[in-house]
C-alpha cells in the first residue's frame, strides 16, 4: 500500500492551485480557485477551502499523508502565518492553522513560493543531483530560495534565499521593500520594461512594453532594449555572485518569465558573472534556465511536505 501521497497548494495573487501528488512527483488530482486577492481575508480562504473540498472528493484523498503550502510571500512558516504583498486581506493570517483545520488535522507544512520553485528544480529539474544550488524566479518579482548540502534550506520562516531584496547598488533606486538597489529593483521584468522606456525605446503596433516585448526587441537588436537586459543581467550576475561566495554554491537556475527570455538575458549573464564570481572557488559556478514548468510551485510543496513524512526519506528534498 503506497502512503506516500501529498496534498500541495500553490497561493499566488491571481490563482490558487491545489494538486495530490505522488511520492515520484506526479499530480494525480488537481483543483483550481481564482485567488480574490481584494476581499477580506475569510474570503481568500473560503476559496482555498474550495480547493481542499474538491481534492478530498478524489477517491485517492485518503492516502494523503499530509499538505504543503507554497505561499507568495513573506510567509511566517515559524508561526504558520502568511502576509502575502499581493493579497492584503491576509496579514499574520494563521494559513497553517486553518488549512489544518480544513483537513481534519493532518500534519501541514508552509514554506514561500521561491522556496517551493527550488523544491521542485532539485527534485525534478535543472538543479537535480547538484547538493549546493540557487533557484531564482524573475518575473514580476525576484525570489528565490537555496539547497544547501543537499537538503532545500527554508530558513526559520520560509523565506531563505530572498535574493531579489539583497542590495546590488548601494546607492542605487529605492526599492518597495525600503532598501536600495535591490536585485528586484534592476532585474525584475517591469523594471527591465521601465528601464528600456526611459532610455527611448517604445513598443510596436501593439502597444506591449512587457519585458517580453523588450526581449523581442534586443534579439533583433535594439541597443536600448539590449542594455536593459545587460543592465538587468550584471544585478542578477551580482546577486548571484554574493550567494556563492557566501555559501558555495555550483548552480544558478534562473526561471520565471524573464528567465524565459533566452540568450538575450544568459548571455550578457554568464559574461556579467566572470566579473563577480572571480575567486578559485566560485569560478565553476554555472548558471542556467530553470526546467520546471507552471506545476512548478505545487510540486515543490508537495516535496516539502513528503520531506516532513516517513515516506518521504527517498524524496531527495
Ligand atoms: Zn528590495
Amino acid at each position: 500500500m503506497h502512503t506516500d501521497l501529498v496534498a500541495a497548494l500553490d497561493i499566488g495573487g491571481t490563482k490558487i492551485a491545489g494538486a495530490l501528488v505522488d511520492g515520484h512527483g506526479h499530480i494525480q488530482a488537481r483543483a483550481q480557485r481564482a485567488t480574490p486577492a481584494r476581499e477580506d481575508g475569510d474570503t481568500v480562504m473560503a476559496a482555498v477551502e474550495a480547493v481542499l473540498a474538491e481534492l478530498s472528493a478524489s477517491p485517492l484523498w485518503g492516502r494523503a499523508t499530509a499538505v504543503g503550502i507554497g505561499s507568495a510571500g513573506p510567509v511566517d512558516a515559524s508561526a504558520g502565518t502568511v502576509s502575502p504583498v499581493n493579497v492584503p486581506g491576509w496579514r499574520d493570517y494563521p494559513l497553517v492553522r486553518r488549512v489544518r483545520d480544513a483537513v481534519g488535522g493532518l500534519p501541514v507544512e508552509l514554506i514561500g513560493d521561491g522556496v517551493a520553485i527550488t523544491a521542485a528544480e532539485h527534485w525534478q529539474g535543472a538543479a537535480r543531483g547538484h547538493d549546493n544550488a540557487l533557484c531564482m524566479v524573475v518575473s514580476t518579482g525576484v525570489g528565490g530560495g537555496l539547497v544547501l548540502g543537499g537538503r532545500l534550506h527554508p530558513g526559520p520562516t520560509g523565506n531563505a534565499g530572498h535574493i531579489g531584496h539583497i542590495s546590488v547598488d548601494l546607492d542605487g533606486d529605492p526599492c518597495p521593500c525600503g532598501a536600495r538597489g535591490c536585485v528586484e529593483r534592476i532585474a525584475s521584468g517591469p523594471n527591465i520594461a521601465r528601464r528600456a522606456l526611459d532610455a527611448g525605446w517604445r513598443p510596436g503596433a501593439d502597444g506591449d512594453t512587457s519585458a517580453a516585448a523588450v526581449a523581442a526587441a534586443a534579439r533583433l537588436g535594439h541597443p536600448v532594449a539590449v542594455a536593459s537586459f545587460e543592465r538587468a543581467a550584471q544585478a542578477l550576475a551580482a546577486g548571484i555572485a554574493a550567494t556563492a561566495t557566501l555559501v558555495e554554491i555550483d548552480i544558478a537556475v534562473v526561471g520565471g518569465g524573464v528567465g524565459k527570455a533566452g540568450e538575450v538575458l544568459f548571455a550578457p549573464l554568464r559574461k556579467a558573472l566572470t566579473d563577480y564570481a572571480t575567486l578559485s572557488f566560485v569560478q565553476r559556478l554555472v548558471v542556467v534556465p530553470a526546467q520546471m514548468g507552471t506545476d512548478a510551485g505545487l510540486v515543490g510543496a508537495a516535496a516539502a511536505a513528503l520531506s516532513r513524512t516517513t515516506a518521504a526519506t527517498a524524496a531527495h528534498v
